[in-house]
């Protein structure tokens, strides 16, 4: 974050198996799994696909005899802990329990009876496993619905504290909450007035947010708000598309906003103008490609042209900029190497992979600096002396409009 932090709200700790949720514990990624439960190895399979690209929970559902069957098998074989997320039947609260798992979910809109709700509560709390209330915009209890005329921040916030009221009760404290609404202005203001309301740990989501990339914007827009305002423990991005993809951003939204330790690659890119030497769009997203899941926690840049690039991505551990069919490779602004246009990417993932074992001092030691700057200040002159010092014209048009107007 470059020194720039921000305070998070205190709120009470849980844990989620070995996971620990708020009480200033790192805030974690959650997934859910969109395989029949029942199917043991295909779940196994997506879990430990979610896992690697940054999931610290996962939720499956719990919906029938055979899923919580298959949670007995899941359990025990997940690298994470497992959620099992409960709609309409308690008794699948029960059963997911008796399977094993981590914690649950349960929906104060869809299980109301308060001796079902105290009797999945005391026997959690036997078992010592955590219960997120997980109120939704979409399947609130229809008589707050009425109260409220609709859809409010405050009838969200009644029914969290409904059924917190029922876990008092049975002496059970060990719950999270959220408050999901696909619409965002609503999910914002709804999780401020929980998090004014209870001490409790919030799990962050924008429910339903559809297929990326609207998807991501509007769960980002959601979740990032509250974050920055120092809201939230665990998150969530409900996409409708691989469940990868929402392990994916929840991880790399927290590495963006300083909330966890980068594990993968940052990849800045310029985003080209009339000076770029090569499709800067192609070759970012090529180095996307290659550097995948690679777990190399540096900051790789991809510039349009050696005359800005360099400079402009000083901070970057690694970076590569074309000029003349070549590509400039510089380590921390310092030029290192020279590589063929078409072999660009390539030495990008060689030169991180290098970083990523010995340091940038050690990669700048290696590498022939003087032949290297010599050749980037080669291809530099003569981009500018094709081009000149502004590439869009922008001064002779001004110059240009000055004397349209001017007449
Ligand atoms: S000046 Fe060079 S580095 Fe900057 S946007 Fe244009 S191509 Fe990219």
């Amino acid at each position: 974050m470059g020194g720039v932090s921000f305070e998070r709200r205190t709120t009470r700790q849980i844990h989620v198996g070995k996971v620990p949720v708020g009480g200033g514990a790192p805030i974690t990624v959650q997934s859910m799994t969109i395989t029949k439960t029942a199917d043991v190895e295909g779940t196994l399979q997506q879990i430990y696909a979610l896992a690697a690209a940054g999931c610290d929970i996962v939720r499956c559902t719990c919906n029938e005899a055979e899923a919580a069957e298959g949670l007995a098998q899941i359990v025990p074989r997940s690298p994470i802990p497992v959620i099992a997320d409960i709609h309409h039947q308690y008794k699948m609260a029960l059963a997911a329990m008796e399977a094993g798992v981590h914690g649950l979910r349960l929906n104060p809109g869809n299980i109301r009876r308060p001796e079902h709700i105290k009797a999945v509560a005391s026997e959690a709390k036997d078992r010592g496993l955590p219960i997120r209330i997980g109120v939704n915009g979409g399947s609130l209890d229809p008589a707050l619905y009425e109260k409220y005329g609709g859809l409010t921040a405050e009838a969200m916030v009644e029914s969290a504290m409904h059924e917190i009221a029922f876990f008092e009760e049975v002496d059970f404290h060990d719950y999270k909450i959220s408050v999901k609404a696909s619409n965002v202005p609503l999910m914002v203001e709804a999780y401020r007035q929980l998090s004014e309301a209870t001490a409790a740990p919030l799990h962050l989501g924008v429910t339903e947010a559809g297929p990326p990339p609207a998807g991501l914007l509007k769960a980002t827009a959601g979740i990032a708000t509250l974050l920055l305002e120092g809201i939230g423990d665990t998150i969530r991005y409900s996409l409708t598309a691989d469940p990868v993809e929402e392990a994916r951003a929840g991880r790399q939204l927290l590495e963006a906003l300083g909330l966890r330790e980068r594990k993968n690659v940052d990849l800045i890119a310029c985003p080209s103008c009339g000076r770029a030497e090569v499709d800067v769009i192609d070759v970012a997203n090529r180095a996307m490609k290659a550097f995948g899941d690679r777990k190399l926690p540096l900051q790789v840049a991809v510039m349009g042209c050696v005359v800005n690039g360099p400079g402009e991505a000083r901070e970057a551990d690694i970076g590569i900029a074309a000029g003349n069919k070549r590509g400039h490779l510089f380590v921390k602004g310092r030029n290192v190497a020279v590589v063929k246009e078409e072999d660009m990417v390539d030495a990008l993932v060689e030169w991180a992979e290098f970083i990523h074992e010995h340091g940038t001092d050690a990669a700048i030691a290696r590498a022939d600096t003087t032949l290297a700057e010599r050749e980037a200040a080669k291809d530099r002159g003569k981009l500018l002396d094709d081009k000149g010092a502004d590439a869009n014209h922008s001064l002779e048009k001004i110059v240009e409009i000055r004397r349209t107007v001017g007449e």
